[in-house]
């Protein structure tokens, strides 16, 4: 039967969908205390060379190279330069000025000698080997000031936090953090305070897809879960809708006559594309909902989980103009066959481990997409492409977890 919509199509043509519908979100300045896992809005230019001045990157001596050529060579101690010195020595030949990691090269100094290679009596110095022209760290060798160091769609890292400081940045514009409601379906789900009866079940894929929101750097907004009624689900959708910018539901997708979110989809909302070749969450759904953006997730909680890194997490990136920078990815060799199937991407959950110096991939846990246990213990997920067959000995990509 044919439908009005894409359906049961290749992981990229529904990535492309994704792609084609992304809303975008305002603009804020934040503090850099703040901007873990914020995507950057705006050039971020360096108000500082860095260094700021030539110094020292070891603790030492600083000489004038062509003094040191033919050791052993005693020099005069004529001054110290200290990280944090705020005066500048000069030395002429036959002097050294001591000098610590940080400290300013004194005018006239080319090299550093360490500490090791010298012995020190009184205000000589004596240079057991000649230096090298090292260990001296030139100014603006890292970044000029002025230097655009990210543009827009850089995700914000430690280290890229880090940079921030050291260039003098303390503020950021970014993108404001995407509003996203989360809301679970399923007669059989219980919240953990409350106790299970026969055939009931926690109710998990929110908080799993709460912390992956939260990874892409935007605000989940968890529902409680929300039984098998078409009414009450409309009338979630309709609260997600007019308060957030994004509503993404778990269960309730596939083919069946309970499957809530997909019949409601098909009746009242907007469909852009239904089902997916990939293994495991073929059922995921995708449009929007009175003009909020939808992803319907399958319930499996591995299927969820996959499903959110495989699509939601590149719609997410493709909002703020970032590539998908949280996704990690590493190639390993498969160490034994994987179960594909014809046209479908595939993602098995494996452990890595090195054999001779190259990377291999081995099934971990039971492959069920039911599973929790399995993916939560695994290295990386693999991503098998569809014109790949997944034998042992293959090279394929591996999603790092
Ligand atoms: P569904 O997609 O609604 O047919 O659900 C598929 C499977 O996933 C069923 O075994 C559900 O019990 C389970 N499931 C659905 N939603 C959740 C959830 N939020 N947390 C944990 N398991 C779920
Ligand atoms: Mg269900």
């Amino acid at each position: 039967m044919s439908k009005p919509y894409p359906y049961f199509i290749s992981l990229d043509e529904a990535v492309g969908i994704c792609h084609q519908n992304t809303i975008t979100p305002t603009i804020e300045v934040i503090p850099i205390t703040s901007a873990l896992n914020r995507v950057v809005a705006d050039d971020v230019v360096a108000k500082v060379d860095d260094p700021g001045f030539d110094n020292s990157s070891m603790d030492g001596f600083a000489v004038i190279y062509s003094d040191t050529t033919e050791p052993p060579v005693n020099l005069t101690i004529v001054g110290s330069s200290n990280a944090g010195t705020g005066q500048l020595n000069t030395i002429k030949s036959g002097e050294a000025v001591r000098i610590m990691t940080g400290g300013p090269l004194p005018t006239g100094a080319d090299s550093i000698i360490p500490i090791e290679l010298c012995d020190v009596d009184n205000n000589v110095v004596t240079l057991n080997e000649s230096s090298k022209p090292n260990y001296v760290r030139k100014q603006g060798e890292n970044f000029a000031k002025q230097q655009t160091l990210f543009s827009t769609g850089e995700v914000m890292t430690p280290e890229k936090i880090a940079l921030c400081a050291a260039a003098g940045v303390a503020n950021l514009t970014v993108f404001s953090k995407l509003k996203i409601a989360i809301i679970s379906t399923g007669d059989e789900l219980k919240n953990l305070d409350e106790s299970l009866d026969f055939g009931q079940i926690y109710e998990s894929n929110s908080y799993g897809i709460e912390a992956l929101v939260e990874v892409y750097g935007h605000e989940p907004i968890r529902y409680p879960s929300v039984v098998d009624d078409i009414d009450i689900l409309r009338r979630n959708l309709e609260h997600a809708a007019k308060n957030y910018d994004c509503i993404i539901t778990s269960g309730g997708v596939s083919m069946g006559d309970r499957d809530f979110v997909r019949i409601i989809m098909e009746q009242e909302g907007e469909i852009k594309f239904w089902r997916i070749k990939m293994r495991p969450g073929s059922p995921p759904l995708f449009g929007s909902w009175q003009g909020t953006p939808i992803f319907g997730l399958p319930g499996n909680p591995v299927s969820s989980h996959v499903v959110f890194r495989a699509l939601v997490g590149k719609w997410l990136s493709s909002c703020t103009k970032s590539v998908d920078s949280v996704s990690k990815y590493t190639n390993a060799i498969l160490d034994q066959d994987v179960k594909t199937q014809q046209d479908f991407t595939t993602f098995r959950r494996v452990e890595l481990f090195d054999h001779q110096g190259e990377l291999y991939a081995r099934l971990k846990g039971h492959q069920g997409s039911g599973n929790i246990a399995g993916i939560a213990m695994s290295d990386g997920l693999t991503k098998i492409l569809p014109n790949q067959n997944g034998k042992k000995g293959e090279t394929c990509r591996i999603i790092l977890l």
